[in-house]
């Protein structure tokens, strides 16, 4: 059996399908590029030739899907601290919502807003301070003084005692110092650095390589995942067998495609070794074309092919 290869779409039924998708998607914007003051809007006016920008470059795409599986880090510590210092640390809330760990930037243990409660002092049994006799009286509550008093015509010197409550306790013989384990504030709080909820299983992660241009590869990437079904490509199961065939299979070859080939293949290889990956879909060939447009307004866009004359979706930056 030859080389089977794959026919590229014209460059006018490509603009045809962007046109079609573009008034579906933005009407207005379509006319103000597109259209004539004074004049009914007709797409019928918008054609190829006059508004893409020669040459359509030709170059390939190469297309997996994976599924990730990510196992969240294990165990939690739990710190037990004073007021204060809760307000200098940083907490996390999740709320029940998992995490894509792609995305996380971060430790993958974090302290959890919702985890922080108060724990009454065992020290002061929650009251904050400690009763402690008083200095000033010795714990009686009571200040004594001496009191010199001359009695009668004779003014014989008598001494007496003047007793009064101590301003110290207010004559309590106690007073309230702060603990000194809770800082006054009665409780210590505690709270709990768990693992990140990252998600335990990612699936269908589209993977896009493509030797045209690379800005959109993740955008492109998530489009063809909706359509592969629609889109005509050629299967590989292994990638020396992509490599043998995809110049005949293309039809044309460039450095760039024979680099995407290659950079692909080691990205390929990277996920077969990552225990945590699992390539789940054959590896797809697609040409690819890229047109290069200016609006009748002066907007410069582009517009992408991927896929067989039969088959193809388009992705544009219009
Ligand atoms: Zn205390
Ligand atoms: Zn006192």
């Amino acid at each position: 059996m030859g080389d089977v290869r794959i026919k590229t779409p014209n460059l006018d039924d490509i603009f045809e399908k962007w046109k079609q998708s573009a008034v579906r998607k933005d009407r207005k914007k379509m006319e103000k590029q597109f259209g004539t003051k004074g004049a009914v809007f007709s797409l019928d006016a918008i054609s190829a030739a006059e508004y893409v920008v020669p040459p359509a470059l030709k170059g390939a795409a190469i297309y997996f899907s994976i599924k990730k599986t990510v196992a969240p880090a294990k165990g939690k510590e739990e710190n037990l601290v004073m007021a204060p210092r809760v307000s200098r640390e940083t907490f996390y809330s999740f709320k029940g919502k998992n995490v894509n760990k792609d995305n996380w930037k971060g430790d993958e243990k974090v302290p959890i807003y919702e985890s922080i409660a108060a724990v009454p002092c065992k020290t002061c049994g929650g009251k904050g301070y400690i009763d402690d006799k008083c200095r000033s009286c010795k714990g009686s509550g009571k200040i004594e003084e001496n009191l010199n008093v001359l009695e009668g015509e004779d003014q014989n010197k008598v001494k007496k005692v003047f007793s009064y409550p101590c301003g110290e306790c207010y004559g309590t013989g106690k007073v309230q110092n702060p603990c000194k384990e809770c800082g006054g504030h009665k409780n210590l709080y505690k709270f709990e650095i768990q693992p990140v909820p990252f998600q335990s299983v990612v699936t269908g992660v589209p993977v896009l390589h493509s030797s045209l241009q690379t800005k959109y590869e993740k955008e492109i990437g998530k489009d063809l995942q909706d359509l592969i079904e629609s889109v005509e490509g050629i299967k590989f199961n292994n990638f020396k067998d992509l490599d043998d065939k995809a110049e005949g299979s293309l039809g044309y070859w460039d450095k760039n495609v024979k680099k995407t080939i290659n950079s692909a293949g080691s990205d390929y290889k990277n996920y077969e070794k990552d225990k945590d990956t699992q390539i789940v879909t054959q590896i797809y060939l697609f040409p690819m074309i890229q047109l290069n447009c200016k609006s009748k307004k002066g907007s410069k866009f582009e517009i992408y092919s991927i896929g067989s004359d039969q088959k193809f979706m388009i992705f544009s930056n219009f």
